[in-house]
């Protein structure tokens, strides 16, 4: 249960005054559906309201405030023309210019004879000043007036400002003021001001005063609130690691000499040493009596389902079960196909399971799963689900970490009878300082070598009108039997759009290519996602035009040419996963980038970074080094929530404080029982760091 303090915060933005079912519909757009929601909104930046000249000196092209006497209403002779309002104060007259009037508004706001405070910019109009629409409008004489400085924040379409105000403003009057959680002499020596003050600061649309001493209000208030984010954020992540490890493992009987080594010989190539040397350190892992945490980086290719393969059946050998989770359906299934066939050789028993098994077929693999008839699962998050109950789960591996939350892939090693060992197997090579973050006490293996035989993929930049040419060519290869990616870019998160965009592309290409074009997107049916895939694997189409859900795992040999359409739109590590799609097998792999022109200084580097380099380890350095760290541990790469108020750009220093004082907290209040205790949970929940908790509660 949360903490009483902070029901009023979880509750529903209706319940704010203002609120109906319509702008509750817009705020959701902004992803704000409580209170907390809103506080967490914070301002971009501020409207500075705050110089309020007389007409005399005011300048043209700055924002002023000014107080005026309301003198005469001209009105356009005609509808179409502007209504002019002149106004002014004993220094000059400027006019109030309005576009498509409503007269009787106008009339209202702006009585003749009465004094109003406008605010907005004023422009040059032939030799006098006007203002056109004010931004504000008060009446002095009232008692109102337009505030000092104004915050700005993201706006949807028809959200009118005023009304997002009103809703924060509501929302700030109702956060409490809470116990302190942080550090005492951490907080002063930053001059952080308390959680309430620093959110009423935020929001404020009042004047402030910066110090030069002490800093700006504002910036310290922010970073107070990045701070608490971050804190909840790295004490999170310690709680989770430090049950991990204290939840002892279990010494698996693990050989190399039987199944191991029939299935080796049974595979269609030699391992690499790389892959020999992998498979070594996790077994050794296995066979020890402590828990494994272990994260296999490998690039692209490198042959990371080989290592879960063999690993698999090593645990297997010894009479428990093994899960693999990745990222998305079709590569479940992908990974199912391929593993069953493999497996098939020794015996092993493989089973997909994804959202799409349903009723009875879903009772039946649970059943099996449960009864121990299932050796290897593959599936998606669906695997986390309380329903599923396996024999006994020595193993979760989890591929493609990094599009799956931390608190996921611990609640899929709980499943274990006394939790089972983890493999997390990531393609994308995190740069240290993150990693140090994200994965600091995990043990690291590293896939260094690729198969035999790979050459590097020939990558080009090409502008997008140049995709007749590219069509042609492609016309060539698929003649002589070859396949090929097409790469639509993902136009919005809804994926709406890019499953439009990637089936327009499909029609065309259809033109020259008839039935040998297929398509895939996140909008399609899972069935049909994986037909699409499976009929391209086959050979029974040859060109696949896809959006990025192809992005990780797809493993089809024989593709050689990737085209990537807007290019310069996708990150860095993300056209290196693309990449990675081609030049699998024997044949050479080609990748064609195609941008729309103009581009810009930056993505012109960061395209060439990609041609210039097959490294995946640079390329996300370089990227990261490019575009800043932000998306990288704010959201898909890292694994961890999203920031919502923390930037860790801007932030490191706030980061690096946040890691070193969590790790302090655990080290001595392991269980947040201590003096700081209480107060830290709260912290936790405001945050809803709920795995973070349960684990504090499973004792
Ligand atoms: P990733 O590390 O990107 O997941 P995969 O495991 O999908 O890579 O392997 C990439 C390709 O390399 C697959 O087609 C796989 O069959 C092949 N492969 C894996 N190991 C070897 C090897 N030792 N020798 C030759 N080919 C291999
Ligand atoms: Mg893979």
């Amino acid at each position: 249960m949360r903490p009483e303090i902070l029901f009023p915060l979880f509750a529903s933005v209706s319940t704010l005054k203002g609120v109906g079912p319509r702008v509750a519909a817009l705020l959701e757009k902004l992803d704000v559906t409580r209170i907390v929601d809103l506080l967490w909104l914070l301002p971009h930046g501020h409207i500075d309201r705050s110089q309020r000249p007389n007409v005399e000196d005011a300048e043209p092209g700055v924002t002023v405030t000014l107080t005026l006497n309301i003198l005469e209403h001209r009105p356009g002779r005609t509808d179409k023309q502007p209504y002019r309002i002149y106004a002014g104060d004993e220094t000059g007259v400027i006019g109030l210019t309005f576009f498509r009037p409503r007269r009787d508004w106008l009339e209202r706001q702006f009585p003749p004879g009465e004094r109003r405070i406008v605010s907005g910019k004023l422009e040059r109009y032939g030799d006098q000043l006007q203002m056109v629409h004010p931004e504000h409008v008060a009446d002095p004489d009232k008692g109102e007036d337009v505030p000092l400085r104004e915050p700005v924040y993201p706006l949807t379409a028809g959200l009118a400002p005023k009304a997002l105000r009103n809703a924060i403003v509501q929302s700030v009057e109702r956060a409490p003021e809470m116990p302190e959680w942080q550090d005492a002499a951490f907080k002063s020596q930053n001059r952080f001001p308390d959680w309430q003050v620093a959110l009423r600061l935020v929001h404020s649309d009042g004047a402030i005063a910066v110090d030069a001493a002490v800093g700006d209000p504002d910036m310290l208030a922010r970073r107070r609130l990045a701070y608490d984010e971050l804190l909840a954020n790295q004490l999170a992540l310690a709680l989770v690691r430090q049950r991990m490890r204290r939840q002892g493992g279990r010494a698996l009987n693990v050989r190399s000499d039987g199944k191991v080594a029939e299935m080796r010989t049974a595979l269609p190539w030699p391992l690499t040493r790389a892959q020999d040397r992998v498979i070594g350190e996790i077994m050794a892992d296995l066979a020890d009596p402590t828990r494994m945490l272990r994260l296999l980086q490998g690039d692209v290719g490198s042959g990371k389902t080989a290592v879960a393969l063999l690993v698999a059946v090593a645990v297997v050998e010894t009479g428990a079960q093994v899960a693999l989770m990745v990222p998305t359906e079709v590569l479940a299934r992908q990974h199912a196909r391929t593993l069953t066939e493999m497996g098939a050789a020794i015996g092993l028993r493989v089973e997909a399971l994804t959202g799409r098994d349903k009723g009875k077929g879903r009772a039946a693999i649970l059943q099996r799963l449960s009864a121990g008839e299932i050796d290897l699962v593959i599936g998606t998050h669906a695997l986390f689900q309380d329903s599923i109950q396996f024999r006994d789960l020595g193993l979760s591996i989890i591929d493609e970490q990094h599009r799956f939350g931390v608190h996921q892939r611990m609640l899929l090693s709980a499943k274990g009878r006394k939790t089972s060992d983890v493999l997390v197997m990531t393609a994308t090579p995190i740069p240290r300082t993150l990693a140090m973050t994200a994965y600091g006490d995990m043990d690291v293996s590293r896939l260094d070598e690729r198969p035999p035989g790979r050459k590097p993929v020939d990558t080009r930049v090409l502008p997008a009108d140049r995709a007749d040419a590219v069509i042609d060519r492609l016309c060539g290869l698929m003649a002589r039997g070859e396949r090929a990616y097409w790469i639509c870019p993902l136009v919005d998160d809804e994926g709406e759009s890019d499953a439009a965009a990637a089936e327009a592309r499909h029609r065309e290409l259809q033109q020259p290519f008839g039935t040998k074009v297929g398509l895939v997107h996140g909008r399609m049916k899972p069935e049909d996602k994986d037909a699409a895939l499976v009929a391209f694997a086959e050979g029974r189409t040859s060109l696949l035009v896809a959006t990025t859900v192809v992005e990780v795992g797809v493993d089809v040999p024989e593709a050689t040419v990737i085209v990537i359409e807007d290019a310069e739109r996708f990150g860095l590590a993300q056209l290196h996963q693309l990449r990675g799609r081609v030049g699998r097998g024997e044949k050479p792999g080609h990748c064609l980038l195609l941008y729309r022109p103009p581009l810009g200084d930056t993505a012109r580097k960061r395209l060439e970074v990609l041609r210039n380099t097959d490294d995946g380890f640079l390329i996300a350095e370089e990227d990261f080094r490019l575009r800043g760290g932000g998306d990288l541990l704010g959201t898909r790469q890292s694994g961890l929530p999203p920031m919502r108020l923390a930037s860790v750009e801007r932030d490191q220093d706030l980061l690096a404080a946040a890691h070193d004082d969590a790790r302090l907290i655990i080290n001595t209040d392991p269980e947040l029982q201590g003096k700081r205790g209480p107060d830290l949970r709260t912290l936790l929940y405001l945050f809803e760091r709920d795995a973070a908790i349960r684990y504090l509660k499973s004792g």
